[in-house]
């Protein structure tokens, strides 16, 4: 096994890592290359939070200036804390497929309760969601986390749509989300996937599961850039100040009594087990391992602490992970037997399934050499 000099990443399970002479691996120089992209100035963070609320208040078309997902994570957290420093008016989305830790729940209602925002909270229709879920692991595709992401974004655009907002603001970020391995998930947007996932091992009539797809996505783009009908665009605002987890973290415990969950996305209980065993043992995939690299990139931990925390498995004890298992299968209603088979069963491409595939490359093409290729000058293109 090779690992790289400078983060944690290796070459277990990733077929797109490559070193170069120093021992270094392509996240690694990839942060190096855009970083400056991506680092500011205090002056320039205050001109661009100024920029960009300019921006939105002129875009505004209804009554809030923007839309927003909370998960109770950190990253969606401090999303609320800067919009309610920049005094704008959100319409917040808590998407609850059911899977919510106590932790999330809590965290969440601090920040709303404080900042006042309104807020809707879609609740997923368990005995469907559950089924797909079931599906999912049955099909034995590694990204089981496409069911969430792809209902959350369809549940954004159904409520951009209905109260006609021009902006929606995303956690997405540079700063501690760069450098995931291009095969450990799947495009979100890949309705196709889920249907004949779905039809080929539970079979449920989706009825409530809410959807979009990619040709949608591509209209949406086109429309968002020509400023056709009810058009829209994505923002991703904590590229443009700076983002340090930690700090953060700390901001949210002082200013909100929010508490920190452990690991990166573990406000649901759902995305824990997944990370922790699902992946770890099925799949042999570690995501502590880029999520600590991104840190360490980012400048908020050391080599030696990340490869300290993620020396044993996520669940440490055997006492844990049997508890984590019984409290899993009694949820999602499956016998220990059929998770076992499951768990030895081999991993299948999402692509060993119908597929839109083919639209999602040419939304990459477009991407990739159609539009302008600085980064910086693409997000403030869009305003
Ligand atoms: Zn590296």
């Amino acid at each position: 096994m090779k690992i790289c000099q400078k983060c944690i990443m290796d070459d277990q399970n990733d077929n797109y890592i490559h070193f170069d002479n120093q021992g270094t691996c392509n996240y690694c120089k990839d942060f190096e290359d855009k970083k400056k992209l991506y680092t500011f100035t205090n002056e320039q963070v205050k001109s661009n939070l100024e920029k960009l609320k300019k921006k939105i208040l002129n875009l505004k078309s209804g009554e809030y200036d923007l839309i927003t997902g909370i998960s109770g994570g950190v990253d969606s957290s401090y999303l609320l804390h800067l919009i309610k420093q920049l005094n704008l008016n959100p319409l917040i989305i808590h998407f609850d497929n059911g899977w919510n830790s106590e932790l999330a729940v809590t965290n969440i209602k601090n920040l709303l309760d404080k900042t006042k925002f309104d807020y809707i909270t879609e609740v997923i229709d368990w005995n469907e969601f559950k089924s797909l879920q079931r599906s999912f692991l049955k099909a034995s595709v590694v990204d089981i986390e496409l069911l969430t992401d792809h209902a959350i974004t369809a549940t954004l655009y159904k409520y951009a749509k209905k109260y006609k907002i021009r902006t929606i603001f995303s956690g997405g970020n540079f700063a501690t989300e760069q450098g995931m391995p291009k095969d450990w998930s799947w495009q979100k947007s890949d309705l196709i996937n889920i249907r004949d996932i779905n039809k080929k091992f539970e079979n449920i009539e989706m009825n409530t599961f809410p959807t979009f797809d990619t040709f949608n996505a591509i209209i949406e783009m086109f429309k968002a850039k020509f400023k056709l009908g009810d058009w829209y665009q994505k923002i991703e605002p904590l590229n443009l100040i700076n983002y340090k987890k930690n700090d953060a973290i700390n901001v949210l415990n002082k200013e909100y009594n929010w508490v920190y969950y452990g690991e990166k996305h573990y406000e649901s209980t759902f995305t824990e087990f997944y990370q922790a065993y699902i992946l770890y043992k099925k799949f042999k995939i570690d995501k502590r391992k880029p999520h600590n690299s991104s840190l360490i990139r980012n400048g908020e931990i050391s080599r030696e602490d990340a490869l300290e925390k993620t020396k044993l498995p996520p669940y440490k004890t055997n006492e844990i992970e049997r508890k984590k298992i019984d409290y899993f299968l009694k949820k999602i209603e499956m016998t220990n037997n059929e998770f076992q088979k499951i768990l030895s069963d081999a991993p299948k491409k999402h692509l060993d399934y119908r597929n839109d595939y083919f639209i999602f490359q040419l939304l990459q093409f477009y991407r990739k050499y159609l539009n302008p290729k600085n980064v910086i000058k693409k997000i403030w293109k869009r305003f």
